[in-house]
């Protein structure tokens, strides 16, 4: 058992860690990131963000090849798919970003460490490493930054075989016949894409009365008929009361919320109702941090815990369980570590789902104003009515702002587009530097642009 001596011991390899772990180590501190995984990269990298983008570009290229190219002029044959070949690329892409992270850390001198960290002391880190070995590290700042993993519903066990999470969802073997996803949410419909597009019947069950309930209303109800257009069926205001194995296949039980109750049969299940965040045999007592109720580090502004030279960040901390959320947290850690005063605009985390068409939304929902007693103005300005849209078939959205009503400042923005991920983020930028809807109006846009609608939004 060796001792090392560190400025910051991270523990975890997401992108909350290991973006932490490089700023930090540029800002000169010695840094360790232990990771319990084989790989570095966390959920974003191995079983999340990555893999899942990998397959939904692989299954929008095949349901596309299948149907939709014929307009174009563009008529294929026998597309077939070899579904094992497409798991294979996701797995490659998977594997260039997880060597990368390595390379990164090689790079940057952060001693990257495979093995389950446990906090020991405020400066002690004890890691168990695979082949039985163990390690202290010592430290003067420790950061927990071990996201989340998949939640359940009581009483159904998830085995990644039938009753998968997203990770199992990510490695089907073959296309189930039918997938009933529960939970509205961005991985259940993402991942319900994919396999609708692949061919398997995906029904996806929501509790509430509309799907991804954070999203703008109006533009959450567009995007529902949007998928159900392309063959997802939803029950909403429906609970999921068991799940059990009948035969080769589950036997579900529902129940809508006037009490009435239903068996349906699946292949498969998806179980996408959420994540909890890590705090398993993290050693958390043996410094006297105490998970809040719903099992969520706690940290004041600057990411500290109870415990001085302890803190946390990422998914383990809450709030919006977004990967570019932890990587702003990593970053602003390191440097208040290293003694600066950074801050991260949480007013402003974009959040993109990647169906096709994308949703990308930042600040503000109608419903927020309202509920705030916001006076406000909404434009909007579908891709009907947008040039290159229809030059490249992809009609279906719409940009939607929304603005004070007497500054005329930018406060919420919503898109549904095929490229919305990326064009989302010329209105944080504008909103970041307190836009109005007049400067993005008054803001010559190239032609011709999916982004002319975001012009057009502004004045309307
Ligand atoms: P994680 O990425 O969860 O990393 C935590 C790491 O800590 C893990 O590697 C874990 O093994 C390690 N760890 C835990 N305990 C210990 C221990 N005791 N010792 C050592 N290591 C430990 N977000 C987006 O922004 N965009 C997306 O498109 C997106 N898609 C997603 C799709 C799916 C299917 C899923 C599941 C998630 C997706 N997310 C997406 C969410 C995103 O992955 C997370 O928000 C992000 O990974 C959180 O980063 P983190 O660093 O906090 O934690």
């Amino acid at each position: 058992m060796a001792d090392s001596q560190f400025d910051v011991v991270i523990l975890g390899s997401g992108p909350g860690g290991y973006i932490g772990a490089i700023r930090a180590a540029q800002l000169g501190l010695k840094v360790a990131c232990v990771e319990k995984d084989p790989t570095f990269g966390g959920t974003c990298l191995n079983i999340g963000c990555i893999p899942s983008k990998a397959l939904l570009e692989s299954s929008h290229l095949y349901h596309k090849m299948k149907h939709d190219m014929a307009v174009h002029g563009v008529v294929f044959q026998g597309v077939e798919l070899q579904l094992q070949k497409m798991l294979e690329r996701k797995d490659d892409v998977v594997k260039k970003l997880t060597q990368g992270v390595a390379g990164f850390f090689k790079k940057n001198k952060i001693t990257g460490i495979q093995g389950w960290g446990t906090i020991k002391s405020a400066t002690e880190v004890l890691v168990k490493k695979p082949d039985g070995s163990s390690e202290v590290l010592k430290t003067k700042n420790i950061i927990i930054a071990t996201g989340s993993v998949p939640s359940s519903l009581p009483g159904i066990a998830i085995d990644e075989k039938n009753i998968v999470s997203s990770t199992g969802a990510l490695a089907f073997p073959k296309v189930p016949k039918s997938l009933m996803v529960i939970g509205g949410g961005y991985i259940g419909l993402e991942m319900g894409s994919v396999w609708s597009r692949l061919g398997a019947e995906v029904t996806v069950v929501e509790f509430m009365d509309r799907i991804v309930p954070s999203m703008d209303y109006a533009i959450g109800n567009r995007l529902l008929k949007i998928l159900q257009d392309q063959g997802l069926k939803f029950r909403l205001n429906t609970a999921v009361k068991s799940v059990t194995q009948n035969g080769n296949g589950l036997a579900i039980l529902l129940e809508d919320k006037a009490g009435k109750t239903e068996t349906v049969e699946f292949e498969k299940v998806l179980m996408s109702v959420g994540r909890k965040p890590m705090t398993v045999n993290l050693g958390l007592e043996n410094v006297g941090i105490k998970p809040n109720s719903r099992g969520f580090i706690e940290v004041d502004q600057n990411y500290r815990t109870n415990v001085a030279g302890i803190y946390a960040l990422g998914d383990v901390i809450g709030g919006l369980m977004l990967a570019h959320k932890a990587e702003e947290e990593g970053v602003a850690c390191a440097e208040i570590i290293h003694g600066e005063k950074p801050k991260i605009n949480y007013n402003l985390v974009p959040g993109i789902l990647y169906t096709h068409p994308e949703v990308a939304t930042v600040g503000k929902t109608e419903e927020q104003l309202k509920k705030e007693n916001v006076a406000y103005k909404s434009g909007q300005f579908r891709f009907l009515a947008n040039g290159r849209a229809i030059a490249s078939g992809e009609t279906e959205g719409l940009v939607k702002i929304l603005v004070d009503k007497n500054s005329d400042e930018i406060l919420g923005a919503h898109i549904i587009a095929a490229n919305a991920s990326e064009m989302i983020h010329e209105l944080c930028v504008a909103m970041e530097f307190a836009a109005t809807a007049e400067d993005l109006a008054l803001t010559m846009h190239g032609h011709p642009t999916l982004s002319e609608a975001i012009k057009e939004a502004a004045l309307a």
